[in-house]
Parts: C-alpha cells; structure tokens; sequence
C-alpha cells in the first residue's frame, strides 16, 4: 500500500441521478465566451473567435457538489468588490482521448450536471486588461458548484435545451443551449486538440448573456431543462 509523506488530498465525487455512485472530478476546462451576447457584454468581437479555454482546479476547495432540493450555502470570496454568477451546462467526460472527431464527440460524454462558473470580475478584468492569466479571477476556492449529473443516455437531446438563472426569483439569464457558439460536440473536439481528455473531466460550455454582481445573501437559481435545478446562497 502506498504511503505519503503527507497526508494524500481526496478526490471530489458528484453524485450522479439514480445511483448512489459518485461520479470522481479530475480536471475542470471552462469555455470563454461562447455565447455571443455574453461576449459582447464582455466587449469582445463574438463572430466565430476559436474557442478558448481556462481551468479551474479539480479539488474540493474549487468544486462544491451541490445537491438538488436545498440551498448550497457558498461563503462570498474574499478580494473583490465584484463577484458574478456564470450559469453553465456542466458536461461531465466518461472517456477519454485526444484528438476526438466531432461526429465521435457524444460518446465521449458521460453526463451533464449545471454548474456556476463563478468569477471574481474585477481580478479577471484586471488580469485581461493586462494581458496575465485570469486565475486568480476564476479559481478561487468555492468557485465552482456543481449539480447532480445526469448521465447522458438518460437526458437525451441536450443542445437545444433551455438554460436559465435567477437572483432573488427574478430572472437574469435565459436562453438557450442551441445558442452556443461552439456547440458541446464541438468544444469537445476542440478542447481534445490541446488536452487529452480523461474520464472525470468536466467541461464547463460557457454562460449567456445577463451575467451580473451577487452580494452576501442573494440567492442564486440555476435550471437547465432536463436536470436538477441547482441553488445557492452567498454568505
Ligand atoms: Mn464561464
């Protein structure tokens, strides 16, 4: 049995829909702009720009599971004046491989999960204007709540599935899977150029427009149609 000089960090594991199993988090990609209104709202150009990518860590200080029918309580980050929901189809890689055609993409996939990717907006501005990493902007601790997987063959057609957040009861964000600029077969295809992808990968797509600040004691609604709605309180 192996030993560690130090004690060995666990891995995250995301409950999955109808299984007591978890499902275990290696990495975590997210998708840059691939909404074109969010890109505009942002002050980018959104026509057809290649997509690009970021990571936030995979470890239990970055990926918060949270669980469908109650309030995921998220500690407001410290260091900023300026904390925005991002509200993202999370889809979760069951096989891995590099180089992954397009057509091949779905069998890659192993379920989908909604997920905030929650920014730290005036580091990340601060990090792009400068032309530095957006790290410190994007993965934070608790930066990224994660919902119940669903697995894939069980959801069925996710791409023209609605997408949607809400502050408070009132609606932010609303629109559209099939609005994507780089649809998720795509992303993944992309995505398996620069990175061979493994199973526990989770690839967060992108948020539509309507992002915004949150304050300590906004709650934060995040639906996609087909999966578990997922809920969070800043404190
Ligand atoms: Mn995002």
């Amino acid at each position: 049995m192996t030993s560690y000089v130090i004690p060995a960090h666990d891995i995250v594991g995301l409950p999955v829909a109808g299984t007591a199993d978890l499902f275990p988090v290696r990495r975590v990609y997210c998708v840059g702009r691939n909404y074109a209104g969010h890109a505009r709202e942002m002050g980018s150009d959104p026509e057809r720009e290649p997509p690009f990518f970021f990571c936030k860590p995979g470890d239990a200080q970055a990926v918060v599971p949270a669980a469908p029918n109650r309030v995921l309580e998220l500690p407001y980050p410290p260091l900023t004046n300026n904390l925005h929901y991002e509200c993202e189809l999370v889809v979760a890689i069951g096989k891995g491989g590099a180089n992954i055609a397009v057509a091949d993409a779905a069998s890659h996939i192993f379920g989908y999960a909604v997920g905030f990717d929650m920014t730290r907006r005036d580091l990340q501005f601060k990090m792009r204007d400068a032309g530095r990493p957006w790290e410190i902007g994007k993965a934070f601790d608790f930066s990224a709540p994660i919902g119940l997987i669903h697995r894939a063959d069980e959801v069925g057609d996710i791409n023209h599935a609605a997408i949607q957040l809400d502050v408070d009861g009132v609606t932010k964000q609303s629109s559209s899977i099939a609005q994507l600029i780089w649809s998720i077969n795509e992303t993944i295809a992309n995505l398996s150029t620069y990175f061979t992808l493994a199973p526990g990968d989770l690839i967060f797509s992108g948020t539509p427009e309507g992002v915004g600040a949150v304050a300590r004691g906004n709650v934060l609604e995040g639906k996609v149609a087909g999966l578990s709605p997922i809920t969070v309180k800043l404190v």
